[in-house]
């Protein structure tokens, strides 16, 4: 057994060299996951000049870890939509979806990527008797929309609704393609290379990675959670949801299925050489059950197979499950962002280059305003912002005490320092994440020192492996 995602036994060896230079750019792409390159691929066309970097190897993200689906059956998103906002707003969301799906397939289509793309059927299931009424309402909402939706009644679940057009696909071989492919439009892709800093000179950006800048009119940020803070208020419009997921050998079967509510259990196949069932459970906000090792184990046991991968992921929840896309301040479109897909992100990361690029381009996009990343919401959603800024300050809480819950005889916290004793090699690091000062807590299942607020890693040796950090904690 492996601990690491599935997708990622399939990633190719063609890594691109990092920024060596200072250089100009017209656009730059902060983020090479299926955001950011979907962005850089729907522009290649264009005789910008487009620059994408990523501060490790592209599509090695969230992207890469999460279950694949591409699906717009997302638990009974419609109804929660027309019940907040109206059905309008709701029908709009089920459009963008759809529209997302269809951009994805076709690229697969017409660049003939090999990314084991299979039309599957989706279901939402529950054994909750109030849920059931819900989901009656989303069946119904759907049907209005013009989807062909199917209920059902059996021994494993109390009632389910289930639609046919919706795919799941291998996202490691899809990201690896676009990236070929925009290299060969000479878009400069350029890995290994971390942003920092990012200052405003005048009308021009200046990013800065620790050694070069690069200078350019127009930034996207597509780096799943925007390592910056200010003017974006991130711990409000938004918390962290952490899943745990695994791949076991198996029987391939053609459906997907996800609960329509808490405890979410969702299970996809998965058919290569081998086939797999692909079953993520244990999800809670990231500041929750911080014993990384003990969720894995219940993890294994609730699915009851031998898994050959095991691997754990997160993604941000917005307040009213829109995503946040488009421009960060309203009168200037040079600074764009994509983020805040609600665990669907393989088709908003997919929407969100429609609009991107829609708005580069200066055309108009139907869905620009529906994902405004500064939409005020509706005042039933003001609980939600009281209950992010609370996840975030009890994730900091959290973290101070968890430090010091001695669950590893091999790890030991001491003066703020990390020492963990593995193969017989001693590690030290700073037990600070230099995001926002959050208590390390350490993951003995992938040997990593995680951050419970916003979902920083760093290895043994205290590299920053995955953001918003943008630093590493090293002890010298
Ligand atoms: C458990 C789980 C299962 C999921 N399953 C599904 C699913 O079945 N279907 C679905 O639609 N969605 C799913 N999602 C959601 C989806 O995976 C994500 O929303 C989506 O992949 C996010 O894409 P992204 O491009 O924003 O981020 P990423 O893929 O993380 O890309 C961001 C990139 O930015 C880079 N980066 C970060 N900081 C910097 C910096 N400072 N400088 C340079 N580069 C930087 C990173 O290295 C990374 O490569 C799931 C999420 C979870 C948590």
């Amino acid at each position: 057994m492996e601990y690491k995602s599935i997708w990622l036994k399939d990633k190719k060896n063609n890594q691109v060299k990092e920024l060596n230079k200072n250089i100009k750019t017209d656009i730059l792409i902060i983020g090479g996951g299926i955001t950011g390159l979907s962005t850089l691929y729907n522009l290649r066309n264009s005789n910008l000049d487009i620059t994408l970097v990523d501060s490790n190897l592209v599509g090695c993200g969230v992207t890469s870890k999460s279950t694949a689906k591409i699906n717009y059956l997302q638990e009974h998103i419609y109804y929660d939509i027309a019940f907040k906002y109206d059905l309008d707003k709701a029908k709009l969301y089920y459009d963008s979806q759809i529209d997302a799906i269809n951009n994805i397939v076709n690229i697969i289509r017409k660049e003939k990527i090999d990314s084991n793309l299979e039309k599957v059927k989706s279901y939402v299931y529950t054994n909750d008797d109030k849920e059931i009424d819900i989901l009656k309402i989303e069946k119904q909402i759907l049907e209005k929309f013009g989807s062909k939706v199917n209920e059902y009644i059996n021994n494993n679940c109390k009632y389910a609704i289930s639609v046919n057009d919706t795919y799941t696909f291998n996202p490691i071989k899809y990201l690896d393609s676009l990236k070929e492919i925009c290299l060969k439009y000479h878009k400069n892709i350029y890995e290994n290379t971390k942003i920092i800093k990012i200052k405003k000179v005048n009308n021009e950006y200046i990013c800065y990675t620790d050694k070069y800048q690069i200078k350019t009119n127009k930034i996207v940020i597509a780096c799943h959670y925007p390592f910056f803070l200010l003017p974006f208020f991130m711990p409000i419009k938004s918390h962290i949801e952490k899943s745990y997921i695994l791949a076991s050998i198996n029987k391939y079967q053609n459906y997907s299925c996800i609960t329509s509510k808490k405890p979410t259990i969702s299970i996809r196949y998965y058919k290569d050489k081998d086939s797999y069932k692909i079953f993520l459970s244990n999800s809670s906000i990231i500041c929750n059950k911080l014993n990384d090792l003990n969720n894995f184990n219940s993890l294994i046991k609730k699915d009851n197979n031998n898994p050959s991968y095991v691997w754990k992921n997160d993604d941000l929840i917005t307040i009213d499950k829109i995503p946040y896309i488009g421009k960060i301040n309203k009168n200037n479109p040079n600074m764009l962002i994509g983020t805040g897909y609600n665990t669907w992100g393989i088709t908003n990361g997919s929407l969100a280059s429609l609009i991107l690029s829609d708005i580069i381009l200066n055309k108009e996009n139907k869905y620009e305003e529906l994902c405004n990343p500064l939409r005020s919401n509706n005042i039933k959603y003001l609980k939600d912002y009281f209950y992010n800024l609370g996840c975030n300050l009890i994730g900091y809480i959290k973290s101070k005490i968890g430090k010091n819950k001695k669950w590893y005889s091999n790890v030991i916290i001491k003066n703020g320092i990390g020492i963990v004793k593995d193969n017989n090699k001693i590690y030290k690091v700073y037990n600070k994440c230099p995001h926002m000062g959050c208590s390390l807590i350490y993951n003995e299942a992938e040997k990593t020192w995680d951050c419970p607020c916003h979902a920083s890693r760093f290895n043994l040796e205290g590299k920053c492996i995955k953001g918003p950090s943008k630093y590493n904690i090293k002890y010298k």
